[in-house]
């Protein structure tokens, strides 16, 4: 098996139809911890819990209380190189399509136009009583304005819940939809930052396997996948990604 930024560069190089997946990883160097690392955040908390609809539901002041400061945090972080390479390779039309598990919002701030947020984004608020939409801006300053913390509706009272999508929530339709097809449309799918153990994503290896195409992983841990990948680098996905592309520069300046 190949396992070196080269060995990636020169698949990316050759790919008709690349598609990049990231997960968590990909953020870690920004400063935005993971949750199955060490030091990640199921370590703290459980995920599961803080996180899930249920607690939403049944003790908002809780989750709001956990979850107010996480949107200071993403904030307050920058885009790291493996975004910034994922996104220059979208630029050089190496990338076709990037598919996210991450909220944070910073692929889109270091470039890439249009990622698929397959677990929603951090950008808005909803009332899942009667709809209403409200920005992510008008969000937090009705949390910080309430004696509980709980941004409230205007319209029917009911608590207001950021467009991420908790555990036991559906995934949004759209996203899922467009990152089937991505997957069905790739010739080569490279995975970064991501463990492969969270459904639906999960199961997009194996799609493009199922249909004949190429599989590369550059994540710390391992996966499920790694016997079926043809380039499997480990290491920091901002140190390896930056390799990366000058190894793809090399291959665009080489004479013929
Ligand atoms: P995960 O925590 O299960 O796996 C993270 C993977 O990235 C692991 O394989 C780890 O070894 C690897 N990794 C960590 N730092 C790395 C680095 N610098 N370079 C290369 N690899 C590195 O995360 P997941 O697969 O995304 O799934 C868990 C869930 O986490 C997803 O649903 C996602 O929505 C959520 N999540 C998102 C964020 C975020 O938006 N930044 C943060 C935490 C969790």
């Amino acid at each position: 098996m190949a396992n070196s930024p080269e060995d990636l560069a020169a698949l990316l190089a050759g790919a008709r139809h690349a598609v990049v997946l990231t997960g968590a990883g990909v953020s870690t160097e920004s400063g935005i911890p993971d949750f199955r690392s060490p030091g990640g955040i199921w370590e703290r908390v459980d995920p599961m819990e803080i996180g899930s609809i249920s607690t939403f539901l049944s003790n908002p002041d809780r989750f709001w209380g956990f979850h107010r400061p996480r949107f200071a945090a993403v904030d307050s972080v920058e885009p790291n190189a493996a975004h910034l390479a994922i996104a220059e390779l979208e630029r050089r039309g190496i990338v076709k399509a990037l598919i996210t598990q991450n909220i944070d919002g910073l692929h889109r701030r270091a470039g890439s136009t249009d990622p698929i947020e397959v677990h929603g984004t951090l950008d808005f608020g909803e009332c899942l009583r009667c709809g209403a939409r409200i920005s992510r801006d008008e969000m937090l300053a009705r949390a910080d304005d309430a004696d509980d913390g709980v941004p409230r509706c205007t319209q029917c009272g009911f608590q207001i819940k950021s467009g991420v999508v908790l555990f036991g929530e559906q995934l949004p339709a759209d996203s899922i939809s467009r990152a089937f097809a991505a997957a069905d449309a790739a010739d080569v799918m490279l995975v970064v930052g991501s463990s492969l153990l969270v459904t639906p994503v999960s199961t997009l290896p194996d799609m493009v396997l199922g249909h004949g195409g190429t599989l590369a992983i550059l994540t710390e841990s391992e996966t499920p996948y790694d016997a079926d990948c043809t380039v499997r680098l480990h290491g920091k996905a901002g140190v390896q990604m930056s390799e990366v592309i000058a190894a793809l520069d090399e291959i665009a300046d080489r004479p013929g």
